[in-house]
């Protein structure tokens, strides 16, 4: 057992939140050090793997402001575009894109600020639009806007990128998830050239320069913080240890956060993901009906809307609905499914991964011309927990907050101004679970690393 090494700073967990956290930190002469327990860094941001399209494929609302200042030499290319829509929708679909531009450029605008009030961003939109996005149902707002079934599917499927839920819940909680996919996405769909692993590999590279250390196959078993200090005991292969820090910053899910605190495990508000990915390798390069490939499948508003009642009738929704995506390979492509909760596989799992294959063959086959045989590698959000520790699969660590703050928020400490907080002034969040995420985008370890200077300039 190591012990008595003190840092200013520990970091839970080396996803790329996390790195960038450490990389800020390390760079402003605060000592970081990042427990890591898988062998490699990134998360779910991931260099390629058999499986091609296991982790994420396109970084999201990364702000080229966060890449300059953390001098990441990354090219971003953007893949490809979205379906067009039809001519009699044209009018109104032109009108959502500048709607849907106009909150997210605002929104986009204070990412690498403290938290905005909710009347202050409020203010920089119209307030129609206001409403139509952040007010009422999303699925109001889309029935209203269109008559096509198609289109009214492209409209929502944004909603639905992270868990399954309803486009009339009165919660809202699929319009949070729709702003927070709209910021991963008007920027297009960018991926570095060279692949995802580069962004991890350039991060870790950025932060280890500073002089943040690195320890992977190193998992924290345990965190024991007061709002002065706290310690933290992580196990790996070659022995386990401890290490004091003023500030521990939580790159894994609050969810876990809470299991390290020792504050137990809650099945009941562990968060559940709805996503299934399906790496699917056809026998030769395939012909569509269409002549080029769909970019959806089954995503039309009813298709959606059966699928969202066949998961709450606990039930694989059948045909699956989700996202078609190219790879460099002809007769490789990889499959995006939604509406897909952990909880339909958690009796079988081995049953769940084979009937998603065969729905989603099938499915994929009414676009081919001709017999194609297609090989379908199916990863569920179980194995995403397994592998990654994110609870349910759940790709943003849980359902998603406004990224702004209530009007009558307490708005105290650095940590509460910067929306990464825990009930221990000593524990900030830094990952997708804080309270702005965006995907892959560094925005929540960039806000964890400015309240953790900012309490230390506070507190000289
Ligand atoms: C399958 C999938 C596809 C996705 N696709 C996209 C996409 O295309 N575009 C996009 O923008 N977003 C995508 N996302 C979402 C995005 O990748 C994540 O929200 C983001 O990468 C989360 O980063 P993070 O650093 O907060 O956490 P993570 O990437 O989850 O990293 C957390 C790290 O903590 C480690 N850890 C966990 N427990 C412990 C412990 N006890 N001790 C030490 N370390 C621990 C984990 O091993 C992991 O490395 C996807 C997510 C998934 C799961």
């Amino acid at each position: 057992m190591t012990s008595g090494e003190r840092r200013d700073v520990v970091v839970v967990g080396g996803g790329h939140h996390g790195l960038v956290a450490a990389a800020y930190l390390a760079r402003a002469g605060m000592s970081v050090q990042v427990l890591e327990r898988l062998p490699r860094t990134g998360g779910a941001v991931a260099p390629a793997d058999p499986f091609a399209g296991r982790w994420a494929t396109s970084v999201g609302a990364l702000p080229d402001r966060l890449l300059g200042e953390l001098g990441l030499d990354l090219e971003l290319r953007t893949g490809p575009a979205e379906p067009d829509v039809p001519d009699a929708e044209r009018a109104a679909w032109d009108r959502w894109l500048a709607d849907t531009g106009q909150l997210a450029d605002a929104v986009r605008t204070t990412l690498l600020d403290p938290l905005p009030l909710e009347r202050d961003l409020r203010a920089r939109v119209d307030p129609d639009v206001w409403r139509d996005l952040v007010v009422r149902p999303l699925g109001e707002t889309i029935e209203e806007r269109f008559r096509d079934d198609g289109v009214r599917g492209l409209a929502a499927v944004g909603a639905l990128s992270a868990g399954a839920v309803s486009l009339h819940d009165p919660s809202l909680r699929q319009n949070r998830a729709f702003l927070d996919d709209l910021l991963q996405r008007s920027s297009g769909r960018r991926v570095p050239v060279g692949g995802m692993g580069t962004l991890a590999a350039a991060l870790e590279g950025t932060a280890t320069e500073a002089g943040a250390e690195i320890r992977t196959s190193a998992g924290v078993s345990r965190i024991d913080a007061g709002d002065d200090g706290a310690e933290v005991t992580w196990d790996g292969p070659d022995g386990a240890g401890t290490v004091a820090a003023r500030w521990v910053l939580a790159d894994v899910a609050p969810w876990v956060l809470e299991i390290l605190l020792g504050h137990g495990e809650h099945p009941e508000t562990k968060p559940v993901g709805a996503q299934v990915t399906v790496d699917l390798r056809l026998d030769h390069a395939p012909a569509w009906h269409s002549g080029a490939p769909p970019t959806w499948l089954a995503s039309g508003y009813g298709q959606l809307t059966a699928a969202y009642d066949a998961t709450t009738a606990g039930v694989l929704p059948d045909p699956v609905p989700g996202r078609l995506e190219p790879t460099d390979d002809p007769a490789a492509w990889t499959f995006h499914g939604l509406l897909t909760p952990a909880t339909l596989f958690d009796a079988d799992p081995d049953a769940g991964r084979a009937m998603v294959a065969d729905r989603v063959v099938a499915e994929l086959g009414r676009h081919l011309v001709g017999p194609v045989r297609a090989d379908a590698q199916v990863s569920l959000p179980q194995d995403v927990e397994r592998e990654l520790a994110m609870p349910g699969g759940h790709p943003l660590h849980g359902d998603p907050e406004w990224p702004w703050a209530g009007n009558r928020a307490r708005l105290d400490t650095p940590a509460q101004r910067w929306g990464v907080q825990t009930d221990i002034a000593s524990v900030l969040l830094c990952g997708a679970g804080s309270r702005r995420s965006g995907g892959v985008s560094g925005v929540a370890g960039h806000a964890a690393a400015r309240a953790v200077l900012e309490a230390a300039a506070e507190a000289r």
